[in-house]
């Protein structure tokens, strides 16, 4: 296969890459990027544990790594959790790590939101390296150190920003990603088209039957735009202080959704798909001439496989307040200007928020 490198660019020189490579060049990749020979401590989740683990262990041993700590947590949502962070904790600080320790996240969004947390606090920061399993984490979570758990008031309340030395992306380890899961990642995919490059969206909208089977060369060429736009984006704007806020189009209502349902009811990508059409549907009233059947019928071919009509409108607008970007108690969300453009706004009033709910559960 070959390599391809896109670098995510910070201030003051710092820089880091997502190297789309096999993942036997692992060894090389962490000497090249300034990591040292030595214990390293590998956090994954139960099912990526079964399908992958070996071969990082293998190639790491192969290379004279040694002095591995595997740290296997359940699969899951629930898994971003304080218990389980202490979990990390306990078990790193058990095995003597000192500062210059890596912590290998090996997994979907979860281990890599989880385990980045742990890096980011143990011993205040140890290097951070990510090898995304899951098409979200591809081309989203391990991208610009957004790190974290949940609360019971809300997803990622609790986290910390916390760069990656290195993302290793090997696309062969998405063959085995569930269909669920791999359909639920394309949700990020289609936003990254929707809120940044509207070519992009007309190229996923075109190749759309390609994709859903995973067609390697249209797949490929798909990831890597896709994990580009999030790393421009994040190079602009490393502590989403403004641009980065676009990444969460779609994700106040989502968030929403996650939260009342229950976490783990729907998969992320699922409720982002969900949030995306309300979101779209509050954009068209404010930007009447936005083309609101292109992105609707785009949005429609992502599967959902349950309606939100069982949850509670009243406590879902009460969930939206949660959202990270709320200010002064107003709701700030991140509307479509055009295909390829998005821009946020507390100018949305209580009627058109209700409006964008209405349509999901009366589409
Ligand atoms: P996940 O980590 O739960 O992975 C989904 C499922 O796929 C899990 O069951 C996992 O075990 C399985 N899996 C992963 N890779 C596999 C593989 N190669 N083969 C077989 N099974 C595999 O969730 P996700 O969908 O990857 O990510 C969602 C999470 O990411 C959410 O918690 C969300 O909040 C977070 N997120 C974070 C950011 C960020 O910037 N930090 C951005 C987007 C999403």
């Amino acid at each position: 296969m070959s390599e391809t490198i896109v670098h995510v660019r910070l201030d003051h020189g710092r820089a880091y890459p997502i190297q789309f490579s096999r993942l036997q060049t692992l060894p090389y990749l962490l000497g090249e990027n300034g990591l040292r020979k030595g214990p390293c401590i590998i956090v994954t989740d139960t099912n990526v544990a079964a399908l992958h683990l070996e071969a990082v262990r293998g190639t790491l041993l192969e290379a004279g790594w040694g002095g591995l700590t595997e740290i296997i947590l359940p699969s899951g949502e629930s898994s971003k959790s304080p218990q389980l962070l202490q979990h990390i904790h306990d078990e790193a600080l058990g095995t003597g790590i000192d500062r210059q320790t890596p912590v290998l996240a090996l997994g979907g969004g979860v281990i890599g939101d989880l385990a980045g947390f742990a890096a980011a606090t143990l011993l205040r920061g140890l290097p951070l390296v990510h090898l995304p399993t899951s098409l979200i984490a591809q081309v989203d979570s391990s991208i610009g150190g957004k790190t974290g758990i949940n609360h019971p008031l809300g997803k990622n309340l609790i986290g910390a920003f916390h760069q990656p030395k290195l993302i290793l992306a090997d696309l062969d380890l998405l063959q085995s990603l569930p269909e669920l899961e791999w359909r639920s990642g394309l949700a990020e995919v289609v936003k990254h088209g929707l809120i940044a490059d509207a070519g992009f969206a007309e190229e996923l909208s075109v190749n759309w039957d390609s994709i859903l089977r995973r067609d390697r060369s249209i797949i490929r060429r798909m990831i890597i735009r896709a994990a580009e736009i999030k790393a421009d984006v994040v190079s602009e704007d490393e502590r989403e202080t403004s641009r980065r806020a676009i990444l969460n189009f779609g994700h106040t209502f989502a968030h929403a959704i996650e939260r009342v349902a229950g976490y783990g009811e729907f998969t992320h990508g699922e409720a982002v798909a969900l949030g995306m059409r309300a979101a779209t549907k509050v954009s068209a009233m404010l930007t009447p001439d936005l083309p609101y059947e292109t992105i609707d019928s785009l949005l429609k071919r992502l599967p959902v496989r349950n309606s939100i009509n069982h949850l509670d409108l009243t406590e879902l607008i009460q969930a939206m307040y949660y959202d990270k970007k709320v200010q002064s108690g107003n709701l700030r969300l991140i509307l479509l200007r055009e295909i390829g453009s998005a821009y946020i706004t507390g100018n949305v009033t209580e009627e058109q928020i209700l409006t964008g709910w209405k349509f999901l559960l009366h589409p």
